[in-house]
């Protein structure tokens, strides 16, 4: 195994493509050192040896010592001066971590590696920069104390910081050599006390420690929360950087900065960058001071101590434009870039594909496409389904009253109000018991990442659009407010202060806020929100992704306002159509109720006299909207005790319009109590038992499409029979509506075409699935009940301990909202095997919760299905789903 790979110089041994084998900081600066990027020289140790370090039980692999002295000489042959831990002329590296995938902010790096009391004073000498090599030092103390022996970092930052509040010194840049040289005294004193020993002077023992502590730091509980969330296999490890350091500490006309080659928040096409002069690489990404703009025009209007770097240092921010134009170009995507500034010159520390909001990732894509630098099929692999669905959440509401707390930057876009909540322990704890919060941070440090995940927004105090608050919030698609310059957080009080302008407010843990990501205001309060507007880049997307797809989408719509959004979002027809929901509304939930509890069959034709017209009306409403597409309508199917009365004034009201004793109704009732409802008298068996049920609706419906297809309409009407076990059930209730339908075509007239089919939502009706399609015109799975029946696992209350089956891994998730292929997946594949091995024609859909499911979308589509049915809302992300799955069988091929 190969253990060190180089760059240098115009050349390196590895490439973008080796990830797996380099992270993705070392494949990536291996691809730049390639195209001729001003990039440091340096190695990188491969992931396979942090494996190795985790197996050994936390110990470095025998041959890395070896690997990196190999690797420093690589280093310093291209440096030509520079040795490490020369005492007369040092050479200084940086070591980092990078995983395949990006983890931003989880693990750890060290910089100024090889800095001692020996080494430093060399440092001095030949950058003629005394301050400068002091302030790398003390730098290097706190970071080894931090990263390596695990001393707390506030603990390390707190002589600074008391350095600064004595002598009333505001920015680091302004300590003197003699603040740094008392400093340093103060640091190792610290040092030995926490640790436990003195700050190492051996420069080779210093790297090996960091190495081995970059290592580690996979297995932090805040690395190992962020792979579960971002499904990261625990295998991978992460790869060591070791770099030769350049530095941004070195005076005036140095900088280090982090930039966005278009904007990760809305996609602009725009640099976005932040950047602090005469700093190092951490200094930005912390979030512990407020950096300046890179660019003048996206300067955020916040208050910001430092000047635009197209001002300050405009010859530095020429140079990067064109790298990161270049950048962008060979990588065909955002790259998100660290850069330091040494005397004047660029070079670049990092680059990757950046971290995007469901904004910016739809709307870059989409400009991509355009600019030719991107295929229609890489655009719609940009966007992840789950990006869609927050494109569809909830904005403010612009008309709603609103009280101003504050303005912040915005760092991550979207609504979110919730309780405030200032430890992310805290949020985690209050979340369970399902609250909904907002984490309220001076800034956010990785180890917050669990208290973030239960938050519904984030807002900071300090911190600019690339701290870590905000890369993190917006990978996690939470909305976040950062740099949020009036807000202080008294911790120990558990209050915050606003200062807005003139006016102070307080609040406490508990007290409700709204945070708008999106514009970076603070809100009093629950502002109320509305249904967001959707973008044309949206509907060019939606587009694409409609071309690709071979899979059908339909959505779930009871009623005429569902079937407008329906349309909206792109159905292509209605796949259920509950109609018992048409029956809550008050003014037919009475005459429902009386025909229930009917004792004879006339009592039950005249309340469903009742309901008949209501019926045909609603389905007239969704003929007439839907047009073209067809609409699958299910015959009742609930237990008929759902609709019952409950208090004694509805009994009584309900007694009195039928002209029946309160005691005799309140009989009836218990009559059809059920101990298990969901086995129980309902589906297709309420068919079979009333069929002046069957009767009113068939009625409805096929009056409903006479009437529209008289009046010039298309319509394409399916009638659904639900829970079916047997064919014999199916069979019965074919004929019967069979025999209305030909008595309603013959008084109107007219007929229309339409279809008879069943829902398979029971084990047994796909074992016989070709005996039931002798029957059916078409299948739809109804994979709540067949999931519900399949694994015995109630639908409404299985929660209780599925949760903890989750948690624990004995399920690998909820079976309800993604489908079981192994168990529930294989009825569905037999049941239309069997299905279509009967009937060829036959069309097969689902229309459970899981149509709106991506990845049980994907398995839809591999087992051949003609289209999903989910929730109007879900439509974009079934559209999307589908479309990936048509690129991956694409790919198979
Ligand atoms: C199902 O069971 O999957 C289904 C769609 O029907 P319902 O949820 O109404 O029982
Ligand atoms: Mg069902």
């Amino acid at each position: 195994m190969k253990l060190w790979y180089g760059f240098k110089n115009g050349h390196a041994d590895g490439d973008r493509s080796m990830g797996h084998v380099l992270g993705g900081k070392g494949a990536n600066l291996a691809e730049m050192c390639a195209l001729g990027v001003p990039v440091p020289p340096g190695f990188t140790l491969p992931t396979a040896l942090c494996a190795r370090y985790r197996d050994a039980g936390g110990a470095l692999d025998a041959n890395v010592e070896g690997a990196i002295a190999e690797g420093l000489a690589f280093i310093e042959e291209d440096m030509q001066g520079p040795r490490f831990g020369d005492p007369a002329e040092p050479l200084l590296v940086s070591v980092r971590s990078g995983a395949q995938q990006s983890m931003p902010g989880m693990m750890d790096t060290v910089l100024n590696v090889g800095l001692t009391d020996a080494t430093v004073e060399g440092l001095a000498s030949v950058s003629g920069n005394r301050r400068f090599a002091l302030d790398s030092y003390r730098r290097l103390i706190q970071m080894y104390g931090d990263v390596v022996c695990g001393v707390k970092r506030e603990v390390l930052e707190e002589p600074l910081r008391s350095l600064k509040a004595e002598q009333g010194i505001a920015l680091d840049r302004d300590l003197t050599e003699a603040h740094l040289e008392g400093l340093i005294t103060e640091l190792q004193s610290l040092f030995a006390a926490e640790v436990g020993e003195a700050f190492p002077q051996d420069p080779h023992e210093q790297l090996r420690q960091a190495v081995a502590a970059v290592f580690g730091s996979w297995q932090t509980k805040r690395a190992v929360v962020y792979r579960r969330l971002n499904k990261i296999p625990d295998e991978w490890g992460t790869a060591a950087n070791i770099q030769a350091m350049v530095f941004g500490n070195y005076g005036a006309d140095s900088a280090t900065g982090v930039a966005f080659s278009r904007n990760p928040s809305t996609g602009v096409k725009a640099v976005l960058g932040e950047w602090l002069p005469n700093a190092q690489g951490e200094d930005v990404v912390a979030g512990i001071r407020t950096p300046g703009p890179v660019d003048k025009v996206s300067a955020s209007g916040g208050e910001s101590e430092v000047g635009a770097l197209e001002d300050e240092l405009p010859e530095t921010y020429r140079s990067l434009l064109e790298v990161m134009a270049r950048l962008e170009t060979h990588f065909r995507d955002i790259q998100d870039i660290e850069f330091t500034v040494q005397a004047g010159t660029l070079y670049l520390l990092q680059t990757r594909s950046a971290k995007r909001t469901a904004a910016s990732a739809l709307r870059t894509a989409v400009e991509m496409v355009e600019e030719g630098l991107i295929t229609r099929q890489e655009a719609l692999r940009r966007v992840t389904p789950e990006q869609i669905d927050q494109l569809l959440h909830p904005q403010l509401d612009p008309e709603a009253p609103k009280t101003l707390l504050a303005t912040g930057l915005p760092a991550s876009p979207g609504a979110a109000s919730g309780k405030v909540v200032i430890s992310a322990d805290q949020a985690e704890k209050l979340a369970e018991q399902g609250q909904e919060l907002i984490l309220v941070r001076h800034e956010t440090s990785p180890e917050d990442i669990h208290g973030m995940h239960a938050a519904k927004g984030i807002l900071t105090a300090t911190g600019g659009m690339t701290s870590h608050a905000a890369v993190v919030a917006r990978g996690m698609g939470r909305p976040c407010v950062a740099g949020c310059q009036g807000v202080n957080i008294v911790e120990k009080a558990g209050r915050i202060l606003v200062q807005n302008g003139e006016q102070e407010y307080m609040l406490r843990e508990g007290d409700e806020i709204t945070i708008d990501g999106g514009t970076g205001a603070v809100y009093l309060g629950r502002v109320p929100t509305v249904q967001a507007e959707l973008s044309n880049h949206f509907a060019t997307f939606m587009g694409w992704a409609d071309e690709q797809r071979a899979l059908g989408v339909r959505a779930n719509a009871d009623t005429p306002r569902d079937a407008a959004v329906a349309v909206r979002l792109g159905a292509e027809g209605i796949g259920l159509c509950r109609t018992e929901h048409m029956f809550f509304a008050p003014d037919r939930i009475r005459a429902m109720r009386q025909m229930i509890l009917s004792e004879s069959e006339d009592d039950r034709r005249r309340a469903l006299e009742k309901l008949g017209p209501m019926q045909r009306q609603d389905f007239e409403e969704i003929f007439q909207i839907m047009g073209e597409r067809p609409v699958t309508i299910r015959l009742l199917d609930p237990p008929l005790h759902e609709f019952l009365p409950q208090s004694p004034e509805e009994i009584g009201a309900i007694a009195q319009d039928m002209g029946v004793s309160r005691q005799a109704l309140r009989q009836k009732a218990e009559s059809l109590h059920e101990f298990n409802p969901m086995l129980g008298h309902r589906g297709c068996r309420l068919s079979l038992s009333y069929p002046e049920i069957v009767e009113m609706q068939v009625r409805a419906v096929l009056e409903a499409a006479c009437f529209v297809a008289s009046e010039g309409g298309l319509v394409q009407p399916e009638i659904m029979v639900p829970l079916v076990m047997n064919p014999e059930e199916l069979k019965r209730i074919r004929t019967r509506i069979e025999e209305i339908a030909e008595d309603v075509f013959a008084r109107a007239g007219r007929s229309v075409a339409f279809l008879i089919g069943t829902m398979i939502e029971l084990p047994r009706a796909a074992l016989v699935a070709d005996e039931i399609a002798e029957y059916a015109d078409f299948f739809s799975y109804g994979t709540n009940d067949l999931t519900q029946t399949t694994m015995g696992l109630s639908r409404d209350d299985s929660g209780s301990f599925l949760t903890g089956y989750i948690t624990h891994g004995v399920v690998p998730g909820d079976p309800f909202a993604s489908i079981d292929r192994k168990g529930v997946g294989k009825l569905v594949e037999m049941g239309t095997e069997l299905g279509r091995r009967a009937r060829p024609a036959l069309k097969v859909g689902i229309c459970g919760e899981h149509g709106g499911d991506p990845s049980s979308i994907a398995f839809f589509a591999e087992t051949g299905l003609d289209y999903v049915s989910c929730s109007p809302y879900r439509l974009p992300v079934a559209r999307l789903a589908a479309a990936w799955a048509a690129l991956e069988a694409e790919a198979k091929q």
